[in-house]
């Protein structure tokens, strides 16, 4: 049928009329979009072009260096970085805890006794974070090697006045690499008290990492108080190679092993807290955090003085990028880490405390690599709605290299799950990082200046969408 001049512009008329409020409200979420993509746009370039991090980065490593949870270098460490965060224009404060002090004294040393392969010279060694000394004249005995903890049980009595070396090497093949570093960490943590249940004398760990090389890597080992505390240290992975063949080769070795290490009583720590007010709903708080302590042996650089200034960086690049956050961005460096988690504790204790509602903690604890994006948890309770909340904001930060996924966030920031906080973990490149953690390497020139604002860069962008959108 043949249509009149007036009905075909009657019927574009109510085609245009119908189709545009889906057209309006698409064209309104499409212009956010737009929005939000130029503005994390400008984060990255002010991220990339006057960044402070890799600055603040170079001082704290360089000017204090090793910070273990009560040393003197991690009281100057926080004044440094409350007073740093004062310079760049933040008011900033201390959270005063109690942290462990653990010291480990003079230069540990294991060697082989009458062995040929091992030879004269010293295994490379460090006392593991916690543990005891050896009496001072040193320890001297058998030693018998394990691959699991389970295998101690098995053996019982077998153990007893010997030396048990735990020899399980960290699996190559997860693409993650802190999957095989969570798989092979019991054997430090809790390798001491199982060998001290069947009577050993002390223990040797070998390294964690999936490299052969000739760094030990140190880290916190923990005592079950119904066991005598026994000595334990870790070994380059070269030479847990090489004790491995001496036992083979020679049936039986004899390690000659002396720390000097001392737990004394806790000492006075602190956490350091800076903000931007939220304007709007200033009681809905979005934290990101790395912490401020670090073993002694180190600069602390990747671990995890990488995470500390990527968070006082958040507050920077929200800043010059001019952005007037609706809710309050806190910036928290937690005390206590590596070896008791006394600053994270406290942190969630007194947010407890406060009319304060932290929907979001963000943490960088996993070195000052390439971004790959961040995983997601929380309480059970509220998880699976607000990670469907987050999930969109994938799309904008897609570009830059980053996914999101379900998994861990960080250790300070896990006292908040309680508090329904979603816990967001910012996750680098892994596949580095144990070359460098808990050893002597890990140190400024280890840290790339580019990667390290990447990670700040994607912090701040996310800060910006969970602030802008709510929770
Ligand atoms: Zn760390």
């Amino acid at each position: 049928m043949k249509k009149t001049s007036y009905q075909i512009l009657f019927m574009l008329f109510a085609a245009y009329f119908l189709q545009f409020p889906m057209a309006f409200s698409q064209s309104t979420a499409a212009v956010a979009e737009d929005e939000d993509a130029f503005f994390i746009r400008k984060i990255y370039d002010k991220g990339l072009t006057e960044s402070r991090c890799y600055g603040w980065l170079t001082a704290l490593c360089t000017q204090i260096g090793g910070r273990l949870a009560g040393s003197p270098e991690a009281t100057k460490a926080e004044a440094w970085a409350k007073q740093t965060l004062e310079a760049a224009g933040f008011q900033a404060r201390f959270q005063d805890c109690q942290v462990p002090h653990w010291v480990r004294g003079a230069k540990e040393v294991v060697r082989g006794v009458n062995s040929k392969i091992l030879g004269k010279q010293p295994l490379r060694a460090l006392a593991l974070g916690g543990s005891v000394a050896t009496i001072p004249s040193g320890l001297t005995a058998e030693v018998i090697e394990v691959k699991s903890l389970d295998e101690v049980d098995a053996l019982g009595e077998k153990v007893k006045g010997k030396i048990v070396f735990y020899n399980r090497p960290m699996d190559k093949t997860p693409i993650n690499t802190f999957f095989a570093y969570g798989k092979a960490g019991d054997q430090r943590r809790n390798g001491a008290s199982r060998a001290a249940k069947y009577g050993a004398l002390g223990v040797v760990v070998r390294a964690l990492t999936t490299e052969i090389d000739d760094r030990p890597h140190t880290g916190s080992m923990y005592y079950d108080d119904k066991y005598p505390k026994i000595p334990a240290v870790a070994i380059a992975t070269l030479d847990a190679e090489n004790l491995s063949k001496a036992l083979k080769t020679e049936g039986t070795v004899k390690l000659f092993m002396k720390t000097n290490c001392q737990n004394l009583p806790d000492m006075p720590g602190r956490n350091v807290i800076a903000e931007i007010r939220g304007s709007e709903f200033p009681n809905e708080v979005i934290l990101v955090g790395g912490h401020l302590d670090s073993w002694d042996v180190a600069q602390g650089a990747h671990d995890d003085g990488a995470g500390s200034v990527q968070a006082m960086e958040v507050l920077n690049l929200l800043t010059i990028s001019g952005y007037k956050p609706k809710r309050t961005i806190r910036c928290v460096l937690f005390a206590n880490e590596e070896n008791g988690l006394r600053g994270g504790l406290k942190y969630a204790e007194e947010a407890l405390k406060t009319q304060e509602k932290h929907i979001a903690a963000i943490e960088s604890d996993a070195g000052g690599f390439t971004p790959r994006g961040f995983s997601f948890e929380g309480d059970s309770s509220n998880f699976k709605t607000v990670f469907k909340k987050v999930t969109p904001f994938q799309n904008l930060l897609e570009p830059y290299g980053l996914t999101f996924s379900v998994g861990g966030s960080g250790a300070d920031i896990t006292p908040l799950k309680p508090q329904k906080t979603l816990l967001i973990g910012l996750r680098p490149d892994s596949q580095r990082y144990f070359d460098f953690h808990h050893t002597t390497a890990d140190r400024i020139e280890y840290v790339n200046k580019r990667e390290l604002e990447l990670g700040a860069a994607a912090m701040a962008s996310l800060v910006f969408l969970l602030d802008k959108y709510g929770l």
